[in-house]
């Protein structure tokens, strides 16, 4: 390239430019295996998690799968509660709770969804798990990969990817299992029979699995995830995270066992580097909080083994406050200051929403009825001094079993249903549209007559077997001039 000089008259010496990658260039990381509390506290959440996600879709439930996003259908089976396209409400509300949670959970202890229930960290773990198995602990793959291609390390590779795409094409047949009667779609599998879409979300989600846990891992949290991104914003001065303590642990350096650290000057950190093996982002946490940490804690694991083998206090890594390592305060003050403006807000805000959807569920009822005026049929004279007008009406039940219901309406002296036989039987998960005509004499006895113009009325529908279960839909009767 030509430096700036060049163009002002050669006074200048050329400038040679660096040419700089857009892109930083991957740098595969091994993450060495770890123990210790944290580490089994991921063992339990990955278990627990695949457990409900695995597991789920095979519970029954009167008869059918107990949790069915049925789209066909369009209704969403939740054990006994079944919600129809009106209730998308409260999936709004289901979805509100749960970003909620998640800026509560993160203004509280920072990134605990991520390091231990993120569906990256939890497919991670899994392949990690499976990959230290049939290939070793880190220094055995770094050599495997580094060594040229031979039979045995075909052999090995191809084992490794086999055992990874069971588990994705699993994963992904248990995902459309949730959207597809899961039985019923094992079957058609095994018989070659799926339709192209069920084929093509098992494939997709499957390739996602395996791409995001086997090849992407770290790479999706750094680059891909929005959360990681603005998570940032919650955090506070008093937001439990993981931190290094470089009061402790600096000056860093090498040192014997029975050395004494503070006669030669040097802090807690042996500079082992653990801490920097064992992170599934290849971050030295050393060097501060940083965006790439997940929070997993893996390095807590690590770097107290060392300090028990050095014979030193745990915790030089740990779970810990800004404020906590600039003041030195206890881990009660630490846990006391979860409670401030921001966390009871969202907690406040988390429990009113709950409370109120819980409320409304219990008080759901499961009939629904939608009355419209039919505007093909304006009011008319049925009988001498009789007025009709007439409507449509949509009844839905959306209920487990069939019901009967009565209709009635008042507003108007006289009102009455007619030309309907009562109790009208509804189905189960079922929706009935039917004319519904209503007259009202002009002369009531007892009453006075109606004036012309449209009147306010109320229809009434009630189960015939539980007084509990009644609804109201209000629309006009109009009485001509
Ligand atoms: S594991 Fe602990 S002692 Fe070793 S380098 Fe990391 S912080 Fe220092
Ligand atoms: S720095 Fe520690 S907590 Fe953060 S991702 Fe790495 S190992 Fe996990």
């Amino acid at each position: 390239m030509i430096g700036l000089g060049d163009a002002q008259g050669g006074a200048a010496p050329p400038v040679a430019a660096e040419e700089v990658p857009l892109y930083e260039i991957r740098r595969k990381i091994y993450p060495r295996a770890v123990s210790g509390v944290f580490a089994r506290w991921r063992v339990a959440l990955v278990l627990f998690t695949q457990l409900v996600f695995y597991g789920v879709p095979w519970l029954t439930w009167n008869g059918r799968q107990a949790v069915l996003f049925d789209l066909a259908a369009r209704k969403f089976h939740l054990f006994g509660l079944t919600l129809w396209p009106q209730d998308v409400i409260y999936l709004a509300v289901l979805l509100i709770v749960c970003a909620l949670a998640l800026f509560l959970f993160t203004a509280i202890a920072g990134r605990l969804w991520c390091g231990y229930a993120c569906p990256q960290t939890v497919y991670t773990e899994m392949f990690l798990w499976v990959e230290r198995k049939i290939e070793g602990d880190r220094l055995a793959r770094i050599r495997l990969d580094a060594a040229p291609w031979s039979l045995e390390k075909f052999v090995i590779k191809a084992l490794k990817h086999s055992a990874w795409f069971a588990i994705a094409l699993w994963t992904g047949y248990t995902f459309v299992g949730y959207f597809t009667p899961i039985r019923d779609l094992g079957v058609r599998a095994i018989t070659w029979n799926l339709g192209g879409w069920e084929a093509f979300w098992v494939a997709f989600y499957g390739f996602a699995t395996y791409g995001n846990a086997g090849w992407m891992r770290e790479q999706v949290c750094k680059y891909m995830c929005p959360y990681a991104r603005f998570q940032s914003v919650m955090f506070d001065r008093d937001t439990v995270v993981i931190a290094y303590d470089p009061g402790r642990g600096e000056p860093r350096g090498p040192r014997s066992r029975a050395a004494d650290p503070r006669e030669r000057g040097l802090g807690d950190c042996v500079d082992c580097r653990i801490c920097v093996q064992v992170c599934p982002t290849g971050i030295d946490i050393r060097q501060g909080l940083q965006n790439e940490c997940i929070g997993c804690a893996a390095c807590v694991d690590g770097c107290d083994q060392v300090m028990d083998r050095m014979g030193y206090p745990r915790g030089l890594i740990r779970y810990t406050s800004e404020n906590q390592l600039a003041r030195g305060f206890g881990r009660r003050m630490l846990w006391r200051r979860a409670v401030r403006p921001r966390s009871v807000a969202y907690a406040l805000l988390l429990l009113v929403i709950v409370a109120g959807a819980t409320v409304a569920l219990a008080l759901k009822s499961p009939l629904k009825v939608d009355v419209m005026r039919d505007r093909g049929a304006l009011a008319r004279e049925a009988a001498p001094e009789v007025i009709e007008n007439v409507y449509r009406l949509q009844l839905m039940n959306t209920d487990e079993r069939p019901r009967s219901v009565t209709i009635s309406a008042t507003g108007l002296a006289g009102l009455s249903v007619v030309g309907l036989e009562q109790p009208i039987a509804i189905g189960a998960e079922s929706t009935k549209l039917f004319a519904l005509r209503m007259q009202v004499p002009l002369e009531p006895a007892g009453a006075s007559a109606p004036t012309a113009g449209a009147h306010k009325i109320e229809v009434t529908v009630q189960a015939v077997d539980d007084d509990a279960v009644v609804r109201h839909d209000q629309t006009t009767f109009i009485i001509p001039r």
